[in-house]
C-alpha cells in the first residue's frame, strides 16, 4: 500500500515504543526512530519473523509497562514455543473497534444475534468475535466449538441470525441443518467465516445450504487477532483496516516489495499497538493488492483472498507456483480428481515440472487427451507448461497438509 507522511510518523512512534521491549531493543540496536524519514528508510528496517517471536517467549515482546497490560493472548504452539502477545486496554479497544467495523461491513446490526462457534481460550478466536459483536451492540452468543446438537438447538431457540465459524465447521453445521430438515426453523442470514483458506465450491455449498451471505474475515493473533479485515457484499477481496496497520507485499525470496498487483507475501507493521508493536512482520500469507475503488464505497484498500503460504510456493522458470493455484487449475478440467502431486527437477540445466493427477478414466478412454487438457489448463493458469501424468484414482498419498503436494528436488 502507499506510504504517506502520516504513516511514517506513526511508524516512528511505533519503532520508538517497540524498542522498549527486550526483543526489539536488540533487533533494532542502532536504529533510531527519528532516522526513518522516507519510505526508503522504512524499507531498510529488518523483517520480524515468527521464529523471532518464539525466541522472545515468554514476555520479550512486551513494550508497555506491567500496569498497562490487561490481557495476554497466545498463538498456537504446534511447533516450538508459543508466541505470547500482551495487550494494553487501548489494544483491546482498538481490536474491538476494528471487529465491530467488520460486522458493520457485513451488514450486521444491533438487532442481530451472533452465534459464535470459534474456540475460547488463550488464542484470539472466540473472544475476538464476541468483543466485536458487543462493541457493535449486537447480542453475542458465545457457544464455542463442538456439540452440534446444542449448537442447533440454541440456533433455533434463540433465533441466531449471524453464524461465526471456520469454513469447515460452517459446512458441517450447514449440512446437519439440511440432514435434520431444520432449514425452516433456522434464521441464519449471514456467515462470518474465518481462519482457513476455502475454495469457491465449498463457499457455494455453505451459502446454498444455509441460504446465507458469507463474509471472509482475516487476521492473525500476532496482529490483534481476527478482524483486521473482511470482505464486503461485493465479494471482491478483503478490505484491510489500514488506519491501524501498514502492509507491504514482498517477494518472499528477495524481500523486495513486489510491483503493484503482483502476488507477494503479506508483511504487516502495526501503527497503534502498545502492548506488543510489530514492525515488518512476515505473515507468510500470499495475496495481491487489488487496484481501484470497491463498488461498495468503502475507502479502505483491498487484498485478494489469501491464496496460500509463501513457505509452500516455488519459483519455476520465473513463475510462482503455489498449491492453491494447482487446485484452481485442476478444478476446471473435467475427469480429474482433486488430488495431485507436483515434482520439480533440474535436468540438463532446465527446470522440469511434473504434475501427477488422479483420474477414474482408463487407458482406452483417452488418457493422453486428458493429460494434454491438463497441461493446457496449467499453462494458462500458471505460465508454466508441465509434463502431466494421469494416475489411477486413490493412488496418490492423502495429506492434510497442502504443502506435502509440491516437491522441489532442485536444491
Ligand atoms: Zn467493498
Amino acid at each position: 500500500m502507499r506510504m504517506t507522511d502520516g504513516i511514517l510518523c506513526d511508524i516512528r512512534k511505533t519503532v520508538s515504543r517497540a524498542k522498549n521491549s527486550r526483543f526489539y531493543g536488540g533487533h533494532f540496536r542502532g536504529v533510531e526512530a527519528d532516522d526513518i524519514k522516507t519510505a526508503e528508510d522504512f524499507l531498510k528496517l529488518p523483517f520480524t519473523e515468527k521464529d523471532d517471536l518464539r525466541g522472545a517467549y515468554p514476555l520479550g515482546l512486551q513494550a508497555a509497562d506491567d500496569e498497562k497490560i490487561v490481557r495476554i493472548h497466545s498463538s498456537s504452539g504446534t511447533t516450538g514455543a508459543p508466541v505470547i502477545i500482551p495487550y494494553t486496554k487501548k489494544d483491546v479497544d482498538d481490536w474491538a473497534d476494528m471487529f465491530a467495523r467488520c460486522y458493520r461491513t457485513a451488514g450486521v446490526t444491533p438487532l442481530d444475534r451472533v452465534h459464535i462457534t470459534p474456540g475460547y481460550g488463550l488464542w484470539t478466536a472466540g473472544i475476538g468475535f464476541q468483543l466485536g459483536a458487543e462493541r457493535l451492540g449486537a447480542t453475542a452468543i458465545p457457544m464455542g466449538p463442538g456439540n452440534t446438537d446444542k449448537q442447533l438447538k440454541m440456533m433455533e431457540d434463540l433465533k441466531s441470525t449471524v453464524l461465526c465459524a471456520t469454513s469447515s465447521y460452517a459446512l458441517l453445521l450447514a449440512e446437519e441443518i439440511g440432514r435434520r430438515g431444520l432449514k425452516g426453523k433456522i434464521n441464519i442470514k449471514k456467515g462470518v467465516i474465518g481462519s482457513e483458506r476455502w475454495g469457491k465450491k465449498m463457499r457455494e455449498r455453505i451459502a446454498g445450504e444455509l441460504d446465507a451471505e458469507l463474509y471472509d474475515i482475516y487476521g492473525l493473533t500476532e496482529i490483534y487477532g481476527p478482524g483486521i479485515g473482511i470482505s464486503c457484499g461485493y465479494e471482491c477481496g478483503i478490505h484491510m483496516w489500514t488506519d491501524y496497520f501498514y502492509y507491504e507485499l514482498i517477494d518472499p525470496g528477495t524481500g523486495e516489495n513486489v510491483e503493484e498487483g503482483e502476488i507477494g507475501e503479506l508483511v504487516i507493521t502495526t501503527l497503534k499497538k502498545e502492548g506488543a508493536p510489530l514492525i515488518r512482520y512476515r505473515t507468510h500469507d500470499l495475496t495481491r493488492e487489488l487496484p481501484g475503488e470497491c463498488p461498495c464505497g468503502c475507502g479502505f484498500p483491498r487484498i485478494d483472498a489469501i491464496i496460500g503460504r509463501s513457505d509452500d510456493m516455488v519459483k519455476v522458470k520465473g513463475a510462482i507456483i503455489y498449491p492453491g493455484m494447482a487446485d484452481a487449475v485442476l478444478a476446471v478440467v473435467d475427469g480429474v480428481g482433486s488430488e495431485y502431486r507436483i515434482t520439480i527437477d533440474r535436468l540438463n540445466g532446465k527446470d522440469v515440472l511434473r504434475l501427477f493427477f488422479e483420474t477414474a478414466l482408463t487407458d482406452g478412454d483417452g488418457i493422453g487427451e486428458l493429460e494434454k487438457r491438463v497441461e493446457t489448463a496449467f499453462k494458462s493458469g500458471t505460465g508454466v507448461t508441465p509434463e502431466s501424468k494421469a494416475v489411477p484414482m486413490g493412488s496418490l498419498p492423502r495429506s492434510e497438509k497442502k504443502s506435502a503436494r509440491i516437491f522441489d528436488n532442485r536444491y
